[in-house]
């Protein structure tokens, strides 16, 4: 899956100032600064930035391996041999290290521009000097990086697997019931009533498989399998899904995405 690095990835906070061969994630929007090179995301280091950029302002994020990740940002021209790679671009670019890396630090720079200013008192908030937070001097107000639960549901009946396909989105491929969670509700029954909402059915005996951090859209998904209670008769949901239909084990198409939650989930039930 996308977070399944052959590296390791310490997020522990720490204060540091970046150093010369540290790496350097330089956000423009949701663009990402990388060499010029066809397919391949690789990241300046902080000691070849020009001194107007490295005169910014810098943020250690997270370790990949040994190297630290320290996030900036620019709104000039990129350096020579360098551009901005956009986010819907670099996602299909590798190494994954370097996609996990510029995905986790877009999440990251979007959540520090929108917390700019305390939403209470309106006064400029602050880093905290003790963990991954904003805090504002004034009020106190103290938020967190942005994560927003959301359930993916594999639901079965017997030897059939309900798939979906989104409406209305770039992203084309099947996929299962998704859905975030509400406030005041358990995520066992986000996992009830988003495949309610979304195909009409009822759904029992649901059983946790594994997280993934969803990072594009600031989510943390959660898988859960489950079968179907009842009527198996699907009523779409017309606003979210274009089609949802029950597939046979052996007929379960191969196109989903390889990287996602979703797609270990499905290819998990295909192989039984
Ligand atoms: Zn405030």
């Amino acid at each position: 899956m996308f977070q399944d690095l052959d590296v390791r990835y310490d997020n522990s906070f720490r204060q540091m100032t970046p150093e010369e061969n540290d790496t350097a994630l330089v956000f423009q929007g949701d663009a990402v600064l990388a060499a010029q090179r066809e397919g391949e995301l690789v990241f300046p280091r902080y000691g070849v930035l020009s001194p107007a950029l490295r005169a910014g302002v810098w943020r250690y994020v997270f370790s990949l391996g040994e190297r630290p990740v320290f996030l900036g940002a620019w709104e000039g021209a990129p350096m020579p041999g360098c551009r901005f790679v956009p986010s819907r671009e670099y996602r299909g670019m590798g190494p994954k290290e370097a996609v996990f890396a510029a995905a986790v630090g877009e999440s990251l720079h979007r959540w520090y521009g929108s917390t700019r200013f305390c939403g209470r008192c309106g006064r400029a908030m602050e880093d905290s000097q003790t963990e991954r937070a904003r805090v504002c001097p004034a009020c106190g107000l103290t938020l967190y990086p942005k994560i927003c639960p959301a359930v993916i549901v594999a639901v079965s009946d017997g030897d059939r697997l309900l798939l979906t396909k989104y409406r209305g989105r770039a992203f084309t491929r099947y996929a299962l019931v998704a859905g975030f969670n509400e406030i005041g509700e358990s995520i066992e029954d986000t996992v009830r009533r988003e495949v309610f909402e979304e195909t009409g059915l009822r759904v029992k005996n649901l059983r946790y498989y594994k997280s993934q951090p969803w990072v594009f859209t600031d989510s943390l998904l959660m898988g859960f399998y489950c079968e179907l209670a009842g009527s198996d008769r699907i009523t779409i949901q017309e606003s979210e899904l274009s089609e949802a239909g029950w597939y046979p084990r052996a007929e379960i198409p191969g196109d989903y995405s390889p990287i996602s939650l979703t797609g270990e989930m499905i290819e998990r039930f295909r192989r039984g």
